[in-house]
C-alpha cells in the first residue's frame, strides 16, 4: 500500500472534525444532549490522534501523554453519552478517573524504562475496556427503546474493544509490530479505526433518531405506534415462554372540563404530571405509552389479572392523591382503567389487537359505572359473571367487554 500513515492520519483528523460537527448539528436539531456528549467524544478522539501523530514534532513525552489522555477521555465520553441516552447520570467522575489513572500509568512507564510495548498494552487495555463497557451498556437494553440500532452500535464498539485487545496482547508478546514504524499494518489500523468511528457515529445517530421518532413529544412516554410495536414484541416473548401478559388502558376522567375550566396549557401540564406518575406505579420492565389524547396504555409482561389490577389501582390512587395542584389550580382529576390479560392456552384474548378491544371494553364499563375505578375484562372462557362483580377498592370485574 502506498499510503503514508501521516496522510491517513490527517484524513482521519479532518473526517473526525466533520463527524463532530455533524453531531453538533444533529444534537441541536434533535435537542438530545447525548449527541453533544458524543460530539465532544469525537473531538477528543480526533485531538488524541493528532497528538499521537505529532510524536516527533512536539516531543515524545508530552504528545504521548496528552494524546492518550485525550483518547481515554473520548472513549469514556462515548460511554457517558450512552448513559445520558438512557436517561442515567453521565458518570463523568469515572471518565476523569480512568483518564487520570491511565495517563499516570503511562507517565510512570515513560520515565521508568520507556518500554513502548508496555505503553501500547496499557493504553490498549484501557481504551478497549472503555469500548467494551460502552458496548455492554448498549446491549443491556432498557424496557423500551430502539433495539436493532442499539445492537448494531454495540457490535461496532465490541469490534473496537476486540481490536484493541488483540493490539495490546500482540504488541506485548512481539506478535504485532510496535506503532510508529509507518508500515502497511499501521496504515490499515488507522483506516479500520476511521471506518469504525464513522460506523459508530452514524449508528448512534440512527439510535437517537429511532428514539426521538418513538416518543410522544408532550409526555416523553412512547407514542402509540412505538407502544403497540413494543407490545407485539413483548406478547410474542410471553407466548414463547408461556407467560401471562396484561395490558391496561387508562383514561383521565372528564379531562375536557380541565381544558374548559383552566385552559389548554394547564391540561398539557396535567398530562405531563400524569406521565411522571406512571413510572412510580409500574415495574422496570413494564412499558407505558400515550395511546392518544388523554388515554394511555401500559404493557405488563408477566402480569396476571391480579397483578394488573394491583398496578392499575396503584396508578389510580396516585392520580387521585397527586394530580391535584397543577399550575396553581386544583384540577382534581381522576383515572379510569380497563385491564385485559393474555393467559397462555386460556382461549382469551391473545393478540395486542384483542387485548386492546377487551381493555377498551372494560374501560368503557368503568366509565359507565361512574369512573375513577379499575375494571378487569373477563376472558370469554373464564367463569360466568352475569353482572359486574365488585372487587375491594374501586375495582370491578366486568361481565364481558361491553363494546
Ligand atoms: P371521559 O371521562 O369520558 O373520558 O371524559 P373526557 O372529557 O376525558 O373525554 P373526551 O373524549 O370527551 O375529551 C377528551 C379531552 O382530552 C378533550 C381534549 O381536549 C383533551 N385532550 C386530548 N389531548 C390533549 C392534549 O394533548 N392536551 C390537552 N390540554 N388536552 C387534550
Ligand atoms: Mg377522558
Ligand atoms: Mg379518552
Amino acid at each position: 500500500m502506498d499510503f503514508q500513515v501521516q496522510t491517513v492520519l490527517s484524513v482521519s483528523a479532518v473526517v473526525g472534525l466533520l463527524l463532530a460537527g455533524l453531531q453538533l448539528l444533529a444534537g441541536w436539531r434533535l435537542r438530545q444532549s447525548c449527541v453533544f456528549v458524543w460530539s465532544l467524544a469525537n473531538l477528543f478522539l480526533t485531538a488524541g490522534c493528532v497528538f499521537l501523530a505529532a510524536r516527533v514534532d512536539i516531543g515524545l513525552p508530552a504528545s504521548v501523554l496528552v494524546g492518550n489522555c485525550c483518547i481515554l477521555i473520548g472513549m469514556g465520553l462515548i460511554y457517558s453519552g450512552i448513559r445520558v441516552f438512557d436517561e442515567r447520570p453521565p458518570g463523568l467522575a469515572a471518565v476523569a478517573t480512568v483518564a487520570l489513572l491511565g495517563t499516570g500509568l503511562l507517565g510512570l512507564s515513560l520515565w521508568s524504562g520507556n518500554n513502548m510495548a508496555d505503553r501500547v498494552t496499557i493504553s490498549s487495555i484501557l481504551v478497549g475496556g472503555w469500548s467494551a463497557t460502552a458496548g455492554r451498556a448498549l446491549l443491556q437494553t432498557p424496557g423500551c427503546g430502539p433495539i436493532i440500532s442499539r445492537v448494531a452500535s454495540a457490535i461496532v464498539l465490541i469490534m473496537v474493544a476486540a481490536g484493541y485487545t488483540i493490539r495490546g496482547v500482540g504488541v506485548q508478546f512481539g506478535l504485532l509490530p510496535l506503532p510508529g514504524n509507518g508500515g502497511p499494518a499501521e496504515v490499515l489500523v488507522v483506516i479500520a479505526g476511521l471506518g469504525l468511528a464513522i460506523c459508530w457515529t452514524f449508528g448512534s445517530l440512527y439510535m437517537v433518531l429511532e428514539k426521538v421518532a418513538s416518543l410522544d413529544d408532550l409526555t416523553g412516554l412512547l407514542n402509540r405506534r412505538a407502544a403497540l410495536q413494543r407490545g407485539e414484541e413483548l406478547l410474542r416473548f410471553a407466548r414463547a415462554r408461556r407467560q401471562p401478559f396484561s395490558l391496561l388502558l387508562a383514561d383521565l376522567d372528564h379531562f375536557k372540563s380541565v381544558n374548559d375550566r383552566f385552559g389548554h396549557d394547564v391540561g398539557d401540564l396535567a398530562l405531563k404530571h400524569f406521565a411522571a406518575l406512571v413510572p412510580q406505579s409500574i415495574r422496570a420492565n413494564d412499558v407505558a405509552g400515550r395511546y392518544g389524547g388523554e388515554e394511555f396504555c401500559i404493557l405488563l409482561p408477566g402480569a396476571e389479572a391480579k397483578g394488573a389490577f394491583a398496578t392499575a389501582e396503584r396508578l389510580r390512587l396516585l392520580v387521585e392523591e397527586q394530580l391535584r395542584d397543577i399550575g396553581g389550580h386544583d384540577i382534581g382529576v381522576t383515572l379510569t382503567v380497563g385491564a385485559a390479560t393474555y393467559i397462555p392456552g386460556s382461549g382469551g384474548p391473545d393478540t395486542i389487537a384483542d387485548l386492546i378491544i377487551a381493555a377498551d371494553g372494560a374501560l368503557y364499563s368503568g366509565k359507565a359505572l361512574g369512573r375513577n375505578r379499575t375494571v378487569i375484562a373477563q376472558p370469554p372462557a373464564g367463569e360466568a359473571v352475569s353482572a359486574p362483580r365488585e372487587l375491594p377498592g374501586h375495582g370491578v370485574i366486568a361481565a364481558e367487554p361491553s363494546r
